[in-house]
């Protein structure tokens, strides 16, 4: 079922925004050659405690993850895309780094992602994250009322294609309210004017994500981590994007913080 916000809905949902926000941000910022994943997760759960928010994910179970995500957040390394979880991983010089991050507070949530390198990068890796990114406000600048699904999802694989990286559909942007994963499912390529019509009040998270020369995906054996089926990277970009009469608000917008 789509569920419409209130605006004053939406307003009691920018705390939660805002808290990823600044989490993925410093967690970014933390992240040196060296840093253990179990090191960034459990910064992030400390930094949920302090703010007294809720994880999405510590108890995520759908019917495709093997047990209890049991970490807090998705750490994803170069070739691992999505899902990451958490383990004994020291990060290395040029690694590619995707966070992945959901809380509730208040009973709202917010979910945002985030792809970087961690010291002297490779010129394609900046590239996927580049063309992640720009998918992302091509997605955002087309949630708008009087658009449709379909026009996000187009607007994603456009960008995508452009630069030549296929496009998996299996996963993708979805709703968010009191719930992690809501209706309308966002696929990253879709056609124009098609799906649902957008509406003042839909919250969603938008989240294009590429590899860099596949578009299949394995599962490690963890159960979780969904990496790619060649070996080559991926990058992921999302934020959660309320839909409004006066156009998209970013509520996991980071540039508030003085950072991209
Ligand atoms: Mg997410």
């Amino acid at each position: 079922m789509i569920e419409l916000r209130t605006p004053a809905e939406i307003e009691a949902m920018r705390p939660a925004g805002r808290f990823v926000a600044e989490t993925l941000a410093t967690l970014r910022d933390e992240t040196k050659v060296g840093t253990n994943l179990l090191a960034i997760d459990r910064r992030a759960h400390e930094m949920i405690r302090r703010a007294g928010a809720e994880s999405c994910y510590i108890d995520y179970h759908p019917s495709f993850g093997a047990s209890p995500f049991g970490k807090v957040i998705c750490t994803s390394v170069n070739d691992a895309v999505l899902h990451g979880l958490p383990h004994d991983y020291a990060v290395k010089d040029g690694d590619l780094v995707s966070l992945d991050f959901a809380v509730s507070i208040d009973g709202w949530v917010a979910d945002s992602a985030v792809s970087f390198v961690v010291g002297t990068p490779r010129d394609e890796d900046l590239w996927l994250i580049d063309t992640a990114e720009r998918a992302l406000d091509a997605a955002i600048a087309a949630a708008t009322v009087g658009n449709r699904i379909g026009d996000i999802s187009h607007a994603i694989a456009e960008v995508a294609r452009s630069e030549g990286y296929s496009i998996n559909t299996d996963f993708g942007g979805h709703g968010v309210g009191r719930v992690m994963h809501g209706d309308p499912h966002v696929p990253n390529d879709g056609k124009p004017n098609r799906g649902f019509p957008l509406r003042a009040g839909l919250v969603i998270a938008l989240e294009p994500w590429f590899l860099g020369t596949t578009d299949r995906l394995v599962t490690d054996p963890d159960g979780w981590t969904l990496r790619s089926v060649d070996g080559s990277r991926g990058a992921h970009a999302e934020h959660t994007v309320a839909i409004t009469d006066d156009g998209p608000i970013v509520l996991t917008d980071r540039s508030w913080l003085g950072v991209a």
